[in-house]
């Protein structure tokens, strides 16, 4: 039986080639959303699946690019130690790509992250170095800018917000797996705002692709707000890699929308998404009805799994988009 099941593997492996965990990642697949915006037969709405990802989250492809160009550059090797500060997904996919090549990585973030994100870290072997939760993912930037200025040779900073290789992963792969995908027909896409990476890359990429494609970025609608992974760029330190003119417009969610719209998806798509993905539902779905017809194309960067102790599950609402 045993001996079967290992040749079945060993024929697996022979037809598609030897797999390793940064080989799983982008490809996402494309969902196509029917129920949510029924009441707009004539759009076609779509998001990419990347919680598909093997870290769970579209923050991936950032960090895979990131280490390798930083491999190319030979600014990361084995006797240093990749420094970051993240929310959550670009920590998780550090730490899971850092386990896989045999680095060392430490992570900076607010203490009031939930305990599912410190637990998956941990589980990879990576260190955790927590910052004052009032201070929000800004404190984070601040204390690991201090660390990595205060001895340069033993860290590899790895900064996702200032890093080029961040956009540029969604420049060299999420952009045209989005255009294939639809086989050139998309007509908006639309993207929220954390890094900016997604948006930027994704956006420049497409124009390219086909000029007349519109882009529209997203942010949260205030300061303090529940949209983890985003940020309000108008009161946050503005990440090195935001172009705001790669937006054709810019719009603002609230958090009881996203919460409410991440409801739906859950209950009327059978997709358990997290909080920025209702988010992008929302902006997604306030593009369509501007719109009236086309092909719109937003991006679910994780799941829901991650969110599951957060209390608007249990309520029940609906979000008007
Ligand atoms: N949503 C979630 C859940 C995220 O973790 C991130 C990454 N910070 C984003 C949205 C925004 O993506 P980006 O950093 O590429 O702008």
């Amino acid at each position: 039986m045993r001996e079967k099941a290992n040749a079945a593997a060993i024929h697996q492996a022979s037809l598609t080639g030897p797999t390793d965990v940064l080989s799983l990642i982008g490809n996402t697949p494309l969902m196509r959303l029917e129920r949510v915006g029924r009441e707009l037969p004539q759009v076609e709405l779509y998001a990419k699946a990347e919680w598909a990802n093997p870290g769970g989250s579209v923050k991936d492809r950032p960090a895979k690019n990131i280490i390798l160009e930083a491999e190319r550059m030979r600014t990361m090797s084995k006797d240093k130690i990749l420094v970051d500060s993240t929310s959550g997904n670009t920590g998780i996919a550090y730490a899971m790509i850092s386990a896989a090549r045999g680095y060392r990585a430490r992570l900076f973030m607010p203490s009031n992250v939930s305990l599912e994100r410190k637990r998956i870290l941990r589980a990879y072997g990576a260190e955790i170095v927590y910052t004052d939760p009032m201070e929000g993912s800004d404190g984070a930037i601040r204390r690991v800018r201090e660390v990595a200025a205060e001895n340069p040779e033993l860290y590899f900073y790895a900064n996702q917000y200032d890093n080029p290789a961040n956009w540029r992963a969604h420049y060299q792969a999420t952009g045209p797996e989005i255009f294939e995908q639809t086989a050139g027909r998309i007509t908006h896409f639309v993207a929220g705002l954390g890094t900016s990476g997604t948006f930027v890359g994704t956006a420049r990429r497409l124009k390219e692709l086909k000029p007349d494609v519109r882009c529209i970025s997203f942010q949260p609608d205030a300061p303090f707000h529940g949209l983890e992974g985003m940020k309000h760029m108008a009161t946050a330190i503005v990440p090195k890699i935001y172009d705001p003119t790669v937006a054709d417009r810019d719009l603002a969610v609230s958090t009881e929308d996203a919460y409410a719209m991440a409801l739906r998806l859950a209950r009327e798509e059978g997709l358990l998404v997290g909080v920025s993905s209702g988010a992008a539902m929302v902006a997604a779905l306030r593009v369509a009805k501007e719109a009236r017809h086309g092909v719109v194309v937003t991006v679910f960067p994780d799941s829901g799994d991650k969110y599951l102790s957060e209390r608007f599950w249990d309520e029940a609402g609906t979000a008007d988009g």
